[in-house]
C-alpha cells in the first residue's frame, strides 16, 4: 500500500485524481484504520492532517465556518457551537470516548456517510452545506443532497470535504438531539433524532419544525410530512400523538445485530415526541396541552 501526506489541497486533489478508486483519504482514521484491519486494505492512503487551513471554528456573519478537520472534541468543546448550534454540540458531546472524540474528524464523520453517523441529523436540520473540492474547481452543496447512500456522497472519489458551513438558526428556535444505543455515548446509534423548532412571535404556534432521523434509512433523512404536518400549529397532546407516530412511518429501517427494524421504528416514535416536547416547552415556556 503506497502512502502520501500533500501538504496542500492541490497536491492532495491531484493524488485523488491520479489513483482514482485506488485512493482512500485518512483523516483522523477511526474509521478507516478499523476498514483496514478488519475489511479490506486500499491501494493508496492519503493523509489529509498536513495540510493547513482546513481545521478551526470560526464565525463567518449569520453562519458558523468548521474545517473538516475540526475534530469531533473541537466541536464540544467550542463555546460558539455550544452558544448557537446546541443541537450540533448535543451530537459531539454524545459522541463515543474521549479518545475518539480527540481524533474524529467532523469531515470523516460526514464523508463516512453512515447512517448513524452520529453529526448528520443535527447538520440536516440546521440546513448546513459543505464546501466541496475536485481538481477540476470547488463547489458548495447542501448537505440533503450530499448522502447518497450508506457510504456514498457526491464527492465521489475524487473530492474531498473542505469546510462546513452551518447558517444560526433563528432567534427564538429551540433544538435537541436524542441518541438511543445499548451502550450509551461509548457506542454507534441505533437511532438518532434531532428536533429544531421556532415558534412565531407570540410563542403560540410553530412557525417552523425540523426532524432528522439517523440511522432508520440508507441515508441521514428530514421526516418531512411530518414537518408539514406541523408547521403553523400549536402543539396539543393528539398532534404530537399523529407526529410522532408519523416520524415512524418515514423511517425506514433495517433489522441488523444492534436492533429489530421494529424496535427503531418505536425508539422514532419515542425520542420525536420526547424531542418536540422538550423543544416546544424551551421554546414557548408552555407545557404541551
Ligand atoms: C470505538 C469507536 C467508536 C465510535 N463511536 C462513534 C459514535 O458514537 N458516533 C459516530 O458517529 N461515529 C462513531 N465512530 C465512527 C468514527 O469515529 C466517526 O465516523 C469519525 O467521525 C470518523 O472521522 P475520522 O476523522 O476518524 O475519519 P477517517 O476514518 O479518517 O475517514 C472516514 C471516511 O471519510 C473519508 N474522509 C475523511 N475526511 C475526508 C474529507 N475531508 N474529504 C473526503 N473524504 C474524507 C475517508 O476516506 C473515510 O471514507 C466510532 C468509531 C470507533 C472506532
Amino acid at each position: 500500500m503506497d502512502y502520501f501526506e500533500p501538504k496542500s489541497l492541490d497536491e492532495a486533489l491531484s493524488l485523488l485524481a491520479k489513483h482514482g478508486h485506488e485512493a482512500k483519504v485518512i483523516a483522523g482514521g477511526t474509521d478507516v484504520m478499523v476498514d483496514i484491519k478488519y475489511k479490506e486494505e486500499p491501494g493508496c492512503l492519503v493523509n489529509i492532517k498536513k495540510i493547513s487551513g482546513l481545521g478551526g471554528i470560526q464565525e463567518n456573519g449569520g453562519s458558523l465556518r468548521i474545517g473538516s478537520l475540526a475534530t469531533i472534541r473541537d466541536v464540544e468543546t467550542s463555546s460558539l457551537v455550544r452558544d448557537k448550534l446546541p443541537v450540533l454540540w448535543e451530537s459531539a458531546h454524545q459522541f463515543a470516548s474521549l479518545q475518539i472524540r480527540n481524533t474524529a474528524t467532523i469531515g470523516g464523520n460526514i464523508c463516512r456517510a453512515s447512517p448513524s453517523g452520529e453529526t448528520l441529523a443535527p447538520l440536516l436540520v440546521l440546513e448546513a452545506k459543505g464546501k466541496l473540492a475536485f481538481s477540476e474547481g470547488e463547489k458548495t452543496e447542501p448537505f440533503m443532497s450530499f448522502f447518497q447512500g450508506p457510504g456514498k456522497t457526491s464527492l465521489g472519489t475524487k473530492g474531498l470535504l473542505t469546510e462546513i458551513d452551518v447558517p444560526f438558526p433563528a432567534e427564538g428556535s429551540r433544538g435537541v438531539y436524542l441518541k438511543h444505543a445499548v451502550r450509551g455515548a461509548m457506542d454507534i446509534a441505533m437511532v438518532g433524532v434531532a428536533v429544531l423548532i421556532t415558534p412565531d412571535a407570540a410563542r403560540n404556534t410553530l412557525q417552523d419544525v425540523r426532524i432528522g432521523l439517523g440511522a432508520v434509512a440508507p441515508t441521514p433523512i428530514r421526516a418531512s410530512k411530518t414537518e408539514a404536518l406541523l408547521r403553523g400549529k400549536s402543539l396539543t397532546v393528539a398532534l404530537l400523538k399523529e407526529a410522532a407516530a408519523m416520524a415512524a412511518a418515514e423511517s425506514s429501517p433495517i433489522s441488523d445485530q444492534r436492533s429489530s427494524g421494529e424496535y427503531r421504528r418505536w425508539i422514532v416514535e419515542a425520542l420525536t415526541r420526547r424531542g418536540l416536547e422538550q423543544t416546544w416547552k424551551a421554546a414557548t415556556g408552555k407545557e404541551v396541552a
